[in-house]
């Protein structure tokens, strides 16, 4: 029969046959940053053991050799994300350092006095604080598009904010905290309306679900690969050509430029305009591989098991004395954010790491969304397609023993 079975996805990530405080690592924390298959690290250690050479310049094979994989790299995010062109991509850091060029390259371009930029409340605050940076410099306004009761998106606060001076909305597709999918879809097709461009950072979408920016109509998209099995600092841009062909430099250095005098220095055609400096080779080897590992799989009965796995961890997360879930919105994904009456967060995190379970205490960079709820702090788990209903069990198994031990002190 279709489906996914976690166990195929488990017996190439290496990490998860550890241990951790004597116990089976129980990994839960994907939403801060996913394991590694074996392929993976494997690419890594490939390229540095035989294939390692900066890229571009070079006259000579190894030179050629890792400028046709980084660019093969990058045709291969483009067809991940559905865009139409492997042009339409800029290689970044990460899903901040993608919203920083964005802010800084087009919205220095493009934003100014008496112009709106529509922030959600449930943004991360890489997607909150580099529009305040322009909005300051460019006399710009940063308005927060509030939330419902249950995590989604007020759309009638968000269709009365809109308005012709509205230059750019920036959303979450899926939020860090809440588990909310946002109707980014919907929401930019109104936003086009008024003339406004639309940025939408899938950091916690990608791993999750198929993304089609094409059929998002998004203007900008962006993503970390770190959450998508891949290595840490590099991710993408995905930015619509049109868009992307009048962003200025942001910065400047190698690679960037066509030609360079004292008098006039010209650049390069993008996306190579956008990635000044050496980039991260082997990052772009190592998210290559990891996108190849997941979509081996199919993807659809990926997102079908994560969303059985998802309500199975409500379910029973539910018969935890004193749990709270953050968040209700129809058809979010395995983001959980509790907070467990008398306990503080990261008493919680402690707790469960002892059984060898790792979650997220904090604010999750999300303070704002937090706020929303009047909470400061609450403790996260956040599933991957490698979790199981076993490892949710444990979770759950770990944390009624902390309130039966609290009960019996309180008693
Ligand atoms: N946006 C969201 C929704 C996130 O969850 C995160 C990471 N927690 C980021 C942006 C930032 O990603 P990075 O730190 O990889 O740049």
């Amino acid at each position: 029969p279709a489906g996914f079975a976690p166990e195929l996805a488990r017996r190439d990530i290496p990490i998860l046959h550890r241990t951790v405080n004597g116990h089976p690592l129980v990994w839960l924390d994907n939403g801060a940053t996913t394991q590694k298959p074996r392929q993976v690290i494997e690419a890594l250690a490939g390229f540095y053991g035989s294939a390692n050479s900066n890229i571009h310049r070079g006259a000579h094979t190894m030179a050629r050799e890792a400028t046709e994989a980084y660019e093969a790299g990058r045709a291969a995010v483009a067809q991940f994300l559905g865009a139409p062109s492997p042009d339409d991509i800029v290689f970044v850091r990460g899903t901040t350092e993608a919203i920083n060029l964005v802010a800084q390259s087009w919205g220095r371009a493009n934003l100014g006095p008496g112009d709106d930029i529509l922030v959600s409340t449930l943004e991360h605050h890489s997607n909150i604080v580099p529009w305040q940076l322009i909005a300051k410099e460019t006399r710009a306004r940063v308005v927060p598009v509030p939330l419902q009761p249950d995590g989604q998106v007020d759309l009638d606060a968000y269709a009365d904010l809109l308005s012709m001076r509205t230059q750019l909305v920036a959303l979450s597709q899926v939020s860090n905290v809440l588990g909310t999918v946002v109707p980014v879809r919907e929401m930019t097709a109104l936003a086009h309306r008024y003339g406004a461009k639309v940025l939408v950072d899938g950091a916690q979408a990608v791993a999750h679900f198929p993304v089609d920016v094409t059929d998002l109509d998004a203007d900008f998209y962006a993503f970390s690969g770190h959450k998508l099995f891949a290595p840490t600092g590099i991710g993408a841009l995905y930015a619509k050509p049109d868009v992307l062909e009048k962003m200025p430099p942001w910065q400047g250095g190698g690679n960037m430029i066509e030609s360079v005098d004292f008098t006039r220095t010209t650049y390069a055609p993008v996306p190579h305009r956008m990635e000044a400096g050496t980039g991260h080779i082997s990052g772009v080897v190592g998210l290559l591989s990891a996108l190849n590992w997941l979509t081996s799989f199919d993807r659809n009965a990926i997102a079908a098991y994560e969303t059985a796995l998802t309500a199975h961890a409500q379910q029973a997360l539910s018969t935890v004395p004193g749990l709270e879930l953050l968040g209700s919105a129809p058809g979010r994904v395995g983001v959980l954010t509790f907070t467990l009456a008398g306990q503080d967060p990261s008493r919680i995190a402690d707790w469960l790491d002892r059984d060898g379970i790792a979650i997220r205490a904090g604010h999750h960079c999300a303070q704002p969304a937090l706020a929303h709820y009047g909470l400061t702090s609450a403790a996260r788990a956040s599933l991957a397609l490698y979790n199981t209903p076993e490892e949710v069990d444990k979770l759950v198994a770990s944390l009624q023993q902390l309130q039966q031990l609290q009960g019996r002190q309180g008693a």
